[in-house]
Parts: C-alpha cells; sequence; structure tokens
C-alpha cells in the first residue's frame, strides 16, 4: 500500500491534542483504504460528473489570447456544483465520511464558500451537516448563509476572538472532540494535520488531470506554464500536483492586498512568512515575534490567510513553484479585463492568478501554451465588486478599457 506523506521537507506533520488523537488515527486508515479502493474512485467519478458537471472545461481564451501573444486556457472550475472547485475536495470527504459509518459533517468557513460546498455534498448523500462560522464573517458573507441552510445544514455563529476564519477552525476542532464517535470534520484546504493536507491535494489533483487531457487533445503537448492563486493552497495544488515532474513552470499567486506592511497583504512566500506550528501543522505563516498570528488583508476573502499548505511551502522553499503577489487593484482590473475580453466572470481569489499571467505575458515566449485555472467565478463577489466598480476611478478605468478595446477592433 503506498503511504502519504506526513512531511514536505520541514514542514506538515501532525501536531494534535491527545484527545483527536484516536479521530486522526481511524481517517488516516479509512482514507489509506480509500485511496486504494478502485470503488470510491468510480463513486467520486459518477457523481463528479452527474452532479458536480466534471470535467469542467478548459475554455481557450482567444481574444486575450491575441492581446497577449500567447495561447491563453482558462480552467473553468467556476463552473462545478456551488461554483468553486471546493465541491472537489467536500463531495470527496463526504463519501469518505459514509464509508466511515459516520451520520454527521462539519466544517469551518471563513467566505463560506467551502461551508457551502460542504452543505451541498452533505445534502446529496443524506448526511447531517454543520458549519462553524465566525459572526463577522457571518454578517459580511450573508448569501453564503442563507445557501447553506437552504441546504440543510445548521450554521453556528462563532463568537470567540476575531470572530473569523481562525476562530471557526477552533470551533470545529473542539466540536469534533465532543463527537469523534458520529462526525467527520471536513477541512476545507490542504492544510491542517496529516492526512489532510495529502487527501485534499489528492481530492483535487483531478483539477491537473483534467488540464492535462485537455492541453494534451487540443495542443498535442503539455503547457509551458499553470497558474493558480493560492489561499490554503487546495486548487493551486490540486492544478499543480499531476504536473510536478513534468517541464512545465507552476506559478502560486498570493494577495498582495494593499500595501507590503504586515496587515495589508496575506503574502506568506516571498520572505514575508516564517515558520510555525499553528492549528496542528508546521508551516509558514505570517506571525509576530511570539507567534500569534498577523491579520492579514485581501480584497478576495478566500486568499485572507496568514497560513499556506505545508506542500506548497515546500515547493517554494525548493524552487518548484515560483511564487508572486498580485494587488487587491490588479485582482480587480484582471476581473474587469477577462469578462470583458471573454465574457466570463472570474472570483476574486481566481483574479489574483489571471493578473500575474496578464503581468508576465509580455516576457514569455510568442505562442507559449499557458493554463490559468480559474478556481471560482465571480457571482459570490458582487456584493463586494459592485460599488467599488462604481467609483468614479474605476469608471472611468473601465470606460478607457472599452476605448482601448474598440480602438484595436478598429484596425
Ligand atoms: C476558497 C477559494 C480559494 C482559496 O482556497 P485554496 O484552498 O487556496 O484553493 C480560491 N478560489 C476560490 C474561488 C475559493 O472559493
Amino acid at each position: 500500500m503506498r503511504r502519504d506523506e506526513r512531511y514536505y521537507g520541514r514542514f506538515g506533520g501532525r501536531y494534535v491534542p491527545e484527545v483527536l488523537r484516536p479521530a486522526f488515527e481511524e481517517l488516516e486508515a479509512a482514507w489509506a483504504a480509500a485511496r486504494e479502493d478502485g470503488a470510491y474512485w468510480e463513486l467520486l467519478e459518477r457523481l463528479g460528473r452527474d452532479f458536480i458537471g466534471r470535467p469542467t472545461p478548459l475554455c481557450p481564451a482567444e481574444r486575450l489570447s491575441d492581446e497577449l501573444g500567447i495561447k491563453l486556457y482558462l480552467k473553468l472550475e467556476g463552473q462545478a456544483q456551488t461554483g468553486a472547485h471546493k465541491i472537489n475536495n467536500a463531495l470527496g470527504q463526504a463519501v469518505l465520511a459514509k464509508r466511515m459509518g459516520k451520520a454527521r459533517v462539519i466544517a469551518e468557513t471563513g467566505a463560506g464558500q467551502h461551508g457551502l460546498a460542504t452543505a451541498a455534498a452533505a445534502a446529496k448523500l443524506g448526511l447531517e451537516c454543520e458549519v462553524f462560522m465566525g459572526e463577522v464573517d457571518m454578517a459580511r458573507q450573508h448569501p453564503n448563509v442563507f445557501g447553506m441552510r437552504m441546504f440543510g445544514a445548521k450554521v453556528t455563529p462563532v463568537r470567540e476572538g476575531s470572530r473569523t476564519l481562525t476562530d471557526a477552525v477552533n470551533a470545529a476542532m473542539k466540536n469534533w472532540t465532543e463527537r469523534v464517535s458520529d462526525t467527520h470534520y471536513v477541512l476545507g484546504s490542504a492544510l491542517g494535520a496529516h492526512p489532510y493536507p495529502a487527501m485534499v491535494r489528492e481530492l483535487q489533483s483531478v483539477i491537473g488531470r483534467e488540464i492535462k487531457a485537455q492541453v494534451m487533445e487540443s495542443e498535442g503537448r503539455l503547457p509551458d506554464r499553470i497558474y493558480a492563486c493560492v489561499g490554503g493552497g487546495s486548487n493551486s495544488i490540486g492544478a499543480f500536483a499531476p504536473f510536478l515532474d513534468e517541464r512545465v513552470e507552476l506559478v502560486g499567486a498570493e494577495a498582495g492586498g494593499r500595501g507590503s506592511r504586515p496587515g495589508e497583504h496575506a503574502s506568506r512566500m516571498g520572505g514575508r512568512g516564517s515558520v510555525g506550528i499553528v492549528q496542528a501543522y508546521k508551516s509558514l505563516f505570517l506571525q509576530d515575534g511570539d507567534g500569534s498570528l498577523l491579520a492579514t488583508h485581501s480584497v478576495s476573502a478566500g486568499l485572507d490567510y496568514a497560513g499556506i499548505g505545508p506542500q506548497l511551502a515546500h515547493l517554494g522553499e525548493t524552487g518548484r513553484v515560483r511564487f508572486d503577489s498580485a494587488s487587491d487593484d490588479e485582482a480587480l482590473a484582471a476581473v474587469a479585463r477577462t469578462a470583458r475580453a471573454e465574457g466570463i466572470l472570474p472570483a476574486l481569489e481566481s483574479a489574483h492568478a489571471l493578473a500575474l499571467a496578464y503581468r508576465e505575458a509580455g516576457t514569455m515566449k510568442p505562442g507559449s501554451v499557458v493554463v490559468v485555472n480559474v478556481s471560482g467565478r465571480g457571482d459570490k463577489d458582487l456584493f463586494i465588486t459592485a460599488p467599488i466598480f462604481d467609483r468614479a476611478d474605476w469608471i472611468s478605468f473601465l470606460e478607457s478599457e472599452i476605448a482601448g478595446m474598440r480602438a484595436e477592433d478598429a484596425i
């Protein structure tokens, strides 16, 4: 039997309280058995096709390709059920919970996307579902709270600490210790204690496998470069994993926010994060000298997190994955440009990856084959983006973009 990695270089591991050790051992054994079981993957493939809508399209971005001088493809994870890649992981873990004989799943959520995906997967499989969400986030992301309730989930407000994602993770962990016998904890990204980083990567690798097959079909070769945005790291490691041993450049886009001072961004790589053990795993974190997590900022809720998955931290340290950041404004401009040119409204998170591709296209060999993983669709962001795009400076920016495109069409 293949064994999952517990460490990635000096990162990873499992630093859990004594009471949770049996739960992690049970989960590790159940996952090891499932990942070797063809029936598990067959069921996921069937649900992937019939329920999630896989494979998601790899869309040639023809107008942007002309503008940029490269061959750009967009992997449209936003077309998956509930609007982002998160359902790949949530459904895989919900099926695993059922195999383990658990009647109930719990999840933490920040922006609500992972809660929404878990609630939908639980509804599909007939599992009870409770989602822990900071009170501040519940107010900020009310449409997703409503969506989770529509799927039959109980949404429990967390009133501790800053009442945001970190506190929701703690509340979910605490609930798990109390209900281990009938409950599986569906963690939402490729981080946390072993085996979560490996399990989430495997469940999200469907993205990269599809990219590989789809680019091979249309280009007859592998892409030159793949971009993906990095919050906790699940859509990026899922897109990258099948290419780690290939000659394909892999680029992770972090949130540059509104500046480089502490609290203004969520850029953990590039020397700003330091080694720590937080929420049961060892990785790079944005933290102060005492090891307390720093506040982070990003216009995109999904990238607004102080930690990063251990495998990506390692891949960044060894140089296999290159990291760079895009600012709030660059991401917003990329949303507008992608929508205008391609008829695709990307999520603010995904727009960070698009922004890096647009910024770097001029330095690539003409005709380079480039894939951007568009992890989600932007409908969920309209409450945030609409007031910004209504501001006078953005209105004139958007108008100048239209004028620029008309001029090009006329040539
Ligand atoms: C949650 C989310 C992310 C960030 O999470 P990762 O685990 O880094 O993928 C990115 N894009 C979208 C659309 C999301 O909902």
